[in-house]
């Protein structure tokens, strides 16, 4: 019965494979560096490092440096300027993903090649096989808020585009994405339009008319999920007069996407009375997802890290619909699993292949940075349970001792490979002086004052931060934007609470001594996050990879301006 509705792969086998793979994770790890290795051993890089054709990871480790996007820049710059060498590669680059940079402030270029696409590929099964075992999916389509940016090319003309763009206009993509059930349903011209408002639209049109037959909602990161419900709110009626007369609203300009989306249109009143009933009927907006598409089974995208935020309101629209956790990559390349698909987002784990790449991880634990000693990283299969590590990657794309920049603790084992829980980014957003919090840490702080407002029936709809020091002593600014109006004293409570609730001692200590200023919140107004994303759609970042920066530092200059130039109210705490 199984196999019949999968036609395309066949899971069992995928899980087997799984199976075979992380029960030998070391020495799949050393025969993966080595094929690493005599495959690009002719780039120029590894042959400035003095390898001589040795592929065992103790040479490797003496011979290849740690290192991050920085030192490879020069590199990568050449390739991408079209010198077609063996750079750090054996066969050319052709293509460059350009990583969304919202969470660096800065974009980077990446190599992205076929292995690349591959280990998506095999990344996209091993954890559809898992959660099709547990929630099996019917024959249907999948409502997919995904979008494409603008096809560019570097100066060398190499393609450019984000890496989720480089995955869709490949030719495997879309099979492979059909072998697995993932097949959206909406024409491609709404995923390559020109402007992501009226794409936006499209999807939530051609939801809405296939609406029996959706089987999943998708965005690659969750905060897609919730501006396409959230705009839901705003546009229902009209989606509602689209279907009623089978014109497309005149809100959608773009001519390709006009055409594609008439042919999909017809008079339908009943549908549109249909929706329109069920809209109606909702209490704010509770359970929308399943009310919208009956025969949906969950919803599925990056509901991790950075997009934890959006979980409260997710669950809001989703109602008793499952929320699944997909997996753990970055544009320098894919790294790690969900293969236990029960487990709710703040508790998903990411269980690494062994053969997509070789990985190391920095301990965080004995603070060798601060202490000004190498990182001594461990192997894949050296990690203990319940430590953090910074994670280092080596993979078929160019990329040799990368040091990613991410956090992750390992929280078990899935056969001898680790299962990793994403921390965060490893880089400290909000520092003063002794002071170290992370991008964490202010998500915690934001959720205590999250709480004040939820007892106001308001919600922080999304967030930022930056370090002012242009006072003396310098103070954390937290930019909120609130669903709604809050009371003077509640938004005082709330800007008290943020201050509190930065545990981190070297915080508390330089609060308590005065090193550190009051805490200020400022609250902005409506839509100013969607002016944020805008900014970095008009920089080529596509939605469904977006993730809000959550400090803006000078490399953010025009975040900045964006935050500062749209403040309704400001607090100063009087905790402390
Ligand atoms: P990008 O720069 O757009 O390629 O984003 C890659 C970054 O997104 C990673 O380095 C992580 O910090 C974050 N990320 C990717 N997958 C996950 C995940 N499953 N959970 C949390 N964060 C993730």
């Amino acid at each position: 019965m199984l196999e019949k509705k999968m036609e395309g792969i066949n899971t069992n086998k995928v899980i087997e494979e799984f199976e075979a793979l992380t029960k030998d994770a070391g020495g799949v790890q050393r025969e993966t560096l080595k094929k690493i290795l005599e495959e690009n051993g002719s780039a120029e890089y590894l042959q400035n490092l003095g390898l001589n054709g040795k592929t065992d990871p103790e040479s490797f480790k003496s011979c290849v440096p740690l290192v991050t996007h920085k030192d490879l820049e020069a590199y990568i710059h050449r390739i991408a300027e079209g010198d077609s060498s063996s750079i750090l590669t054996g066969k050319p680059i052709l293509d460059m993903s350009l990583s969304s940079g919202t969470t660096q402030g800065k974009r980077k270029f990446v190599p992205f090649n076929d292995e690349l696409m591959e280990n998506t590929l095999q990344i996209y099964r091993t954890s559809f096989a898992f959660r099709n075992r547990e929630f099996p999916l019917e024959e249907g389509k999948s409502l997919q808020f995904v979008y494409s940016s603008k096809p560019g090319k570097t100066k060398g003309g190499l393609g450019a585009g984000t890496a989720t763009t480089n995955l869709f206009r490949n030719s495997k993509y879309k099979s492979g994405m059909k072998a697995i059930q993932f097949q959206g349903c909406s024409p491609d011209e709404v995923i390559f339009g020109p402007d992501f408002h009226q794409s936006l639209y499209c999807h939530l049109l051609c939801g809405l008319l296939f609406r029996e037959e959706i089987q999943s909602v998708f965005s690659t990161f969750a905060h897609s999920i919730v501006l396409a419900f959230r705009t839901f709110e705003q546009v229902w009626e009209e989606l509602c007069n689209d279907i009623r007369d089978g014109e497309l609203s005149s809100r959608v300009t773009a001519l390709s996407v006009r055409m594609a989306m008439q042919k999909l249109l017809r008079p339908d009143p009943e549908l549109a009375d249909l929706i329109y009933k069920k809209c109606s009927g909702l209490s704010n907006w509770y359970g929308l997802i399943p009310e919208l598409f009956p025969n949906a089974k969950y919803i599925y995208g990056i509901m991790t890290g950075s997009m934890e935020p959006y979980l409260k309101k997710l669950r809001h629209y989703a109602g008793e619909l499952p929320l699944m956790s997909a997996d753990y990559g970055s544009s320098e390349g894919w790294i790690a699993a969900n293969v236990n698909p029960k487990l709710p987002p703040e508790m998903a784990t990411f269980a690494v292949l062994p053969n997509i790449g070789y990985f190391e991880f920095i301990p965080l634990q004995d603070n060798a940075e601060c202490m000004h000693k190498e990182p001594k990283p461990v192997g894949l299969t050296e990690v203990k349970i319940g430590e953090d590590y910074e994670i280092v990657v080596t993979n078929f794309a160019g990329l040799y001792r990368y040091r990613l920049g991410d956090v992750v603790r390992v929280m078990g084992f899935h056969n001898s490979t680790p299962e990793l829980k994403f921390v965060c980014r490893r880089n400290l957003i909000l520092s003063i002086n002794i002071d170290k919090n992370t991008e964490k840490d202010l998500q915690l702080s934001v959720e205590e004052a999250g709480k004040l407002l939820a007892e106001e029936k308001l919600e922080v709809v999304d967030f930022s931060s930056l370090v002012d020091v242009s006072t003396d002593p310098g103070h954390y600014v937290i930019f909120l934007e609130i669903s709604g109006e809050a009371s003077e004293e509640v938004l005082q409570e709330c800007c008290n609470c943020l201050d509190r609730s930065f545990v981190d001692a070297g915080y508390v200590g330089s609060r308590k001594v005065k090193a550190i200023g009051p805490l200020e919140l400022r609250v902005v107004w409506r839509g100013t996050f969607l002016k944020i994303l805008e900014h970095y759609l008009g920089l080529g970042t596509v939605v469904s990879q977006f993730k809000t920066p959550r400090c803006v530092g000078p490399m953010n200059n025009k975040v900045q301006q964006i935050l500062c130039n749209n403040v309704a109210k400001t607090y100063f705490s009087t905790a402390f």
